[in-house]
């Protein structure tokens, strides 16, 4: 059949293919596609709003006039390479992809013209097909490498592009879904004058008398995630971005114009440059995540230890109770005498700075006559919780190499073998008694170690972290006041010794003259629910209670038993109280999520919800977030941002920061930044890297999560980058 007997004047290209390629011809065309597009998944890239599982098709568009320089620029570059503009730009749009999503695979869309015979010219039609253009971006080539692969691939689609689309997918047979579009989600075109005349759409068509101007139509509707429109004009590279509302906001896509921007300029400057060191973000997005959000910087007495901090409080407040366990009390006065005597004591063992001290007690007063002891030694604290399995202690021992274990007479029995000298608290008291109640001049500085704790990590082998005074102090002084600890009695001790959480309600009572409770081990969140209620009868009340999500669900099942338990706390006289209450519930170690925190928003409206982010290996949180309020869509809780004299970064694989709203890895330095790992130098430069952006040398720690920047300034949790899972908060 030939044109002129086609029936209609206007033309269906799929219609119209479908007759015209037949046989070999066809077959041939269909074997490249396959082969070309064998395994190919939609590219994804981060959304503003999750995806529905059916689309909307809603749609509006965002533009900006690349200036003439730029398009000049490229014009020049491209014809020294022989390309056309389309493949200079295509490439410099896959690289922003790839920077984007961290996908070597990069698949976009393309409409072509389709009017490859002179058959075709005389006919008004639908003649557009879509052509597939998949390139892949690893092995971080340069621009120029990037754009050979990106011709090569347009010179194959070119020769193939009789396929139908329609067709190719019937062929190709991509995994279906109502949410996407096959095989891309993103259109990518560029309009050159040719393609203009072709369609009569020249902008610049000039009629005497009348001025005339280009308008973009925009049909409120796509199929497409996006589709970027590139119109080549005399007075600049028109870039217009048609996108889905259902997936995307208008700041988000505005940004996304900027970024190809400053790609398209760092091209032009050297187009031999690498795809790790092309810069997408502009000077002023630059300045704010990497100096405005990190303005965090806080005058703290860093060059103190905790135990000096606590001894400042013991002058202020002798008389008021440190620590409570069951019907126990120790005053300040009290546990300062009992910390001094052991620290003496362990002085004259030889304990002096850096040097690691094991200790292993049941939580009772001894665990911070214990700890305060080690520190005012000199030495840095290994905590042992004796309920782990006795060859993790045991493990954890020989890693160690503690030589002294400050330990009770009734562990002893359960320690595996171990070659430290131990030190009971309770039977050998009397001997170490003898030694003075007064106060050591302190050996330690900033940069000696204070603790060292074993995570288990995505490798499941336990390793021990070194971490400082400097890290230490900074996060307690800056908890005791971001939780304003002083204004409330202290806080219980529910969770083991060994987790760096518990950090915070041991110590940061101790510098401002609050108490210590602690729950005795055996019951643990029971216990710790009963404190909760007893406490709000009396006249003030916790300062804070340090929980893990895991936890916070099962308080709220404890208090929401049908009226069984139904407690004090969640009575109106509670409510309308503003004196008797938690004042804070810290969640950290895990994801956070809005549902686990409704029943306490709804029952305890004077309780602030803190989410608390934080490694062990930067000193028990790093950022934080105050979700008391409901203020987000998702139902992941952020967690915030930095806290005081911490730095966080969220980069790419290349170490370059990403835009807001674009995952990355989550970077940690500043104050709390561990030492290293114990007798692990490998596994310490893999986690612990020069801070590039810093001018004096410091280290960032790689945390392995997956983060994003909120338009607020807020980090969003998103997962982990490997297999580490989490267990109630252990790792
Ligand atoms: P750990 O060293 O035991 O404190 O574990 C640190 C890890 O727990 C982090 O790297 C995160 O993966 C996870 N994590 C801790 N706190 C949070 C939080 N608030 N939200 C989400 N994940 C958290
Ligand atoms: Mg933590």
């Amino acid at each position: 059949m030939t044109l002129t007997e086609l029936p209609i004047q206007y033309v269906d290209f799929a219609v119209y293919q479908q007759q015209w390629l037949q046989g070999e011809e066809l077959t041939a065309q269909v074997n490249y596609w396959k082969q070309q597009l064998n395994n190919l998944s939609v590219l994804e890239l981060p959304t503003d709003n999750p995806r529905k599982p059916i689309q909307t098709f809603r749609s509006a568009t965002e533009s900006v006039l690349i200036s003439k320089e730029i398009l000049d620029s490229l014009k020049d570059l491209s014809r020294k390479q022989s390309v056309t503009l389309f493949m200079s730009a295509l490439a410099a749009f896959k690289i922003l992809l790839h920077r984007y999503t961290s996908e070597d695979d990069i698949a976009i869309g393309s409409p072509i013209a389709n009017r490859n015979w002179k058959e075709v010219e005389p006919l008004i039609g639908f003649f557009v097909n879509t052509l597939v253009l998949r390139t892949d971006v690893s092995g971080n080539p340069s621009f120029l490498e990037l754009l050979q692969r990106v011709k090569e691939v347009a010179a194959g689609a070119f020769k193939h592009q009789d396929l139908p689309f329609a067709k190719l997918v019937e062929e190709v047979k991509p995994e279906r879904s109502l949410s996407h579009n096959p095989l891309f989600g993103i259109m990518f075109q560029v309009q050159n004058e040719a393609y203009q005349l072709q369609n009569s759409l020249n902008p610049e068509l000039e009629i005497p008398g009348l001025s005339l101007e280009q308008m973009w139509s925009d049909s409120g509707s796509t199929k497409f995630d996006m589709t970027w429109h590139l119109v080549e004009r005399n007075e600049g590279l028109l870039t217009v971005v048609e996108y889905s509302t259902d997936l995307f906001n208008r700041d988000t896509i505005a940004r996304m114009l900027g970024h190809f921007q400053v790609l398209l300029k760092g091209i032009i400057d050297n187009p031999n440059q690498r795809l790790s060191e092309l810069e997408i973000l502009t000077e002023i997005e630059r300045q704010q995540l990497l100096i405005d959000w990190n303005k965090t910087y806080t005058e703290y007495p860093l060059q103190q230890g905790i135990h000096q901090l606590f001894e400042k409080q013991v002058e202020k407040t002798p008389d008021n109770i440190a620590v409570e366990f069951k019907s126990e009390k120790l005053t300040y006065q009290e546990l300062n005498n009992k910390a001094n005597q052991i620290a003496h004591y362990l002085r004259n063992q030889g304990v002096k700075p850096d040097m690691l001290v094991g200790i292993c007690v049941e939580r009772n007063p001894l665990m911070l006559i214990g700890l305060l002891g080690i520190l005012k030694a000199g030495g840095a604290y290994v905590p042992i919780d004796a309920k782990l399995p006795s060859n993790r202690i045991g493990f954890m021992l020989g890693d160690s190499q503690v030589s002294i274990l400050i330990t009770q007479e009734k562990i002893l029995s359960k320690l595996p073998n171990h070659s430290a000298e131990t030190i009971c608290l309770d039977s050998e008291w009397e001997k170490i008694s003898k030694s003075s109640i007064n106060n050591l001049p302190s050996q330690t500085i900033a940069d000696n170690l204070a603790y060292v704790i074993y995570t288990s990590g995505s490798t499941g082998n336990p390793k021990g972290t070194l971490l400082t005074h400097r890290g230490l102090t900074n996060y307690i002084t800056w908890a005791t006041e971001a939780y304003n600890v002083a204004q409330g009695n202290g806080s219980p001790v529910q969770s083991s010794i060994s987790f760096d959480a518990t950090i915070t309600s041991i110590f940061t009572p101790l510098i401002v003259g609050k108490t210590v409770t602690l729950v005795p081990e055996e019951q643990e969140i029971e216990a710790l629910n009963s404190l909760l209620n007893t406490k709000s009868n009396s006249d003030s009340d916790f300062s804070l209670v340090k929980l893990t999500p895991a936890h916070l669900k099962v308080l709220s099942k404890l208090n929401n038993n049908n009226g069984v338990e139904t407690l004090y706390i969640t009575s109106p006289e509670y409510v309308a109280s503003t004196k008797n209450r938690t004042r804070a519930f810290i969640i950290g170690g895990e994801a956070l999520l809005e549902n686990h925190l409704e029943f306490w928003r709804d029952n305890y409206p004077n309780t602030r919800l803190i989410n608390e982010y934080g490694p062990t290996e930067t000193v028990v949180g790093c950022c934080i977030y105050d979700a008391s309020k409901k203020s987000v869509t998702t139902n992941s809780v952020p967690i915030g941002s930095a806290i005081a004299n911490v730095e966080v970064y969220v980069l790419d694989k290349y170490l370059q920061p990403v835009p807001i709203g674009i995952p990355g890895e989550l970077y940690v330095g500043g104050a709390g930044v561990a030492r290293g790992y114990l007798n692990k130098p490998e596994l310490t430069a893999e986690k612990f890297i020069p801070n590039p952006f810093s001018s004096s040398p410091s280290t960032l720690y790689k945390t392995g999560d997956k983060v994003r920047y909120l338009t607020s300034g807020n980090l969003e949790y998103l997962g982990r980058l490997d297999n580490q899972v989490k267990i109630r908060g252990f790792r």
